[in-house]
């Protein structure tokens, strides 16, 4: 089995959403003073690649910790939309073929190629967004996880977030952040989006990857 990285590298300086927590990676621990290492780590719950659960949104809502493990391990469908232009709106017409191949439980993952301007602040803001009726139509398949390579399901410069209470409302876990789908060339198969299991927290950094037979 090949196992292809699908997630952004962490490190001071990167970019994250606006106005969230600065990542710092420190030493707690010196080989030199201590004889061995230990660092110590800050950072907002929704750095880099991140899944959101439904508490991030919903007061009432699941945390992280609570959701069970088989949640996030699952089959995926793949929809390739590249090459669209900055804050274009995603809507279901634009999804069709690939929404007819979801099963109940399934992952959608949305390919934008917008992870290739990771590191352009402000292109990478623009990046094109579900509309909350493309956000109805994914939940109506039942499907268990939307993952994208962009910032945000929703469009990040207007700071409004329909589609994230469409999934979270419909307990529909939301990946983001995600990078090199371009290396994903089965429509079908197998993802892995395993969050640390932080106690009461709203989501969490996590290693995407997607299993190759
Ligand atoms: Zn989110």
């Amino acid at each position: 089995m090949k196992v292809i990285d699908l997630s952004h590298l962490i490190e001071k300086g990167m970019p994250i959403f606006p106005g969230d927590p600065e990542p710092s990676i420190e030493s707690a621990f010196t080989h030199e003073k201590d004889s061995f290492h230990v660092n110590r780590l800050l950072m907002g719950s929704h750095t880099g690649t991140h899944i959101d659960a439904p508490y991030h949104i919903d007061p009432l809502g699941d945390p992280i910790d609570t959701i069970p493990i088989h949640r996030f391990v699952g089959m995926g469908v793949k929809v390739s939309l590249t090459g669209l232009k900055p804050e274009t709106p995603i809507t279901t017409a634009m999804m069709s073929p690939a929404l007819e191949q979801l099963h109940p439980g399934d992952f959608l993952i949305i390919h934008t190629g917008w992870d290739q301007y990771f590191h352009h602040h402000d292109h990478y803001q623009q990046h094109p967004y579900l509309t909350p009726e493309a956000a109805q139509g994914i939940v109506e398949k039942q499907i268990s996880l939307i993952a994208i390579d962009a910032l945000n399901v929703d469009p990040t410069l207007k700071e409004i977030y329909p589609a994230h209470e469409v999934f979270m409302k419909n307990d529909c876990l939301i990946v983001e952040n995600l990078c090199g789908l371009d290396q994903v060339k089965a429509t079908r198969g197998l993802y892995a989006f395993l969050p640390l299991k932080l106690k009461g927290a709203d989501g969490s950094p996590l290693r995407a990857v997607f299993l190759q037979p």
